[in-house]
């Protein structure tokens, strides 16, 4: 396999356990130490000379805004929007995936999803109308969930966190790196340490969800100082696990692309001014979107989307059968 290869499964062709036995390449610790090394001088320089504040909190959507339009991570942080129906229904799912994980049986997944959040102290503060607009699509998506996830077979044979929170500090936690992936998996033998990290997604694959993996593999890097072996998504609408295997140059590129959101973090901050850029991906959701004079008509009605390629290079056949030696 190409150290640098992404790869593909389909969720209906191989089963998790199968998924899991694929290999990284090997990235040598001395690879490890070096790209730790330059995030953390890359940090310290930016917080050093140009940041006056106390303390800057970097997440993946700060992360993804701010790499598309300042303006919109500005706006989006001074909005008190309620979160849309679909932003409801992932977060329930979300929910549902961490209690059928750890063995839970629902019988309502809406009303069982949001007692455990508020449970947690992030309950969500919904109308009836949008829990009873949401259902269908929760049940819908639990479903797949309990097909998809063998929750008493995965825990006999791995061990998991769910919701793991993973808070880097840095610059005497000046600066926090904070994310929470939906699950990371590892083998029971202790003296295996590779890792799979998964995030549950309601909708189809977008650009941000591979970014997303790619920051979770650069940030559990920094944590553990050993690169996870395989990052990836499941997507519920259409039943697919798509999985990447982190090569160096991945981790090394993830590092540039977070140093460099990190670095507009803190220009906002000093200059207190944020540039507006159109995002197509960005702009339909913004909250000024009625206002900015960047957005298009296009933009605001969503019709301006253009299909993103994932880009996942090799075909899964030639990798999972080398690899694992499976009958196609
Ligand atoms: S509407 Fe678009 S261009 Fe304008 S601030 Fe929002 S995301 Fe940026």
């Amino acid at each position: 396999m190409n150290a640098n290869s992404q790869i593909t499964i389909d969720a209906n062709r191989l089963s998790l356990d199968q998924a899991l036995q694929i290999r990284a390449p090997e990235v040598s610790q001395v690879e490890v130490l070096d790209l730790i090394k330059h995030f953390n001088e890359g940090v310290a320089d930016l917080l050093l000379t140009d940041y006056d504040q106390r303390e800057l909190r970097v997440t993946k959507d700060k992360i993804r805004r701010v790499l598309r339009c300042e303006r919109n991570l500005v706006e989006s942080q001074a909005s008190k929007d309620k979160p849309t129906p679909a932003m409801v229904a992932g977060t329930l799912l979300d929910a549902c995936f961490t209690l059928h994980a750890s063995g839970g049986v629902l019988e309502d997944p809406t009303k069982d999803a949001l007692l455990f959040l508020s449970t947690l102290g992030d309950g969500l503060d919904i109308d009836p109308d949008v829990e009873d607009l949401v259902r269908p699509k929760v049940e819908e998506g639990y479903a797949k969930l309990v097909a998809f996830w063998d929750a008493d077979t995965i825990r006999d044979k791995f061990s998991l966190r769910l919701q793991d929170r993973i808070a880097l500090s840095f610059c005497n936690t000046r600066l926090q790196l904070i994310g929470r992936p939906d699950v990371v998996l590892s083998g029971l033998d202790p003296n295996h340490e590779d890792v799979v990290i998964i995030d549950v997604k309601s909708g189809t694959p977008k650009i941000f969800d591979v970014e997303d993996a790619r920051l979770y593999a650069l940030m559990e890097t920094l944590r553990s100082h050993r690169p996870p072996s395989l990052i990836g998504n499941y997507y519920l609408a259409i039943d697919r696990l798509e999985l990447i295997v982190p090569s160096l140059q991945l981790l090394g590129d993830e590092t540039s692309r977070t140093l460099g959101a990190i670095a507009k973090m803190v220009e906002i901050a000093n200059t207190k001014s944020a540039t507006a850029t159109r995002s197509v991906e960005l702009c339909q959701y913004c909250p000024i979107n009625l206002t900015c004079a960047e957005v298009t008509e296009d933009d605001r009605l969503g019709w301006a989307s253009t299909v993103v390629s994932i880009g996942f290079e090799d075909p899964i056949e030639s990798v999972i059968g080398m690899q694992v030696g499976l009958d196609d």
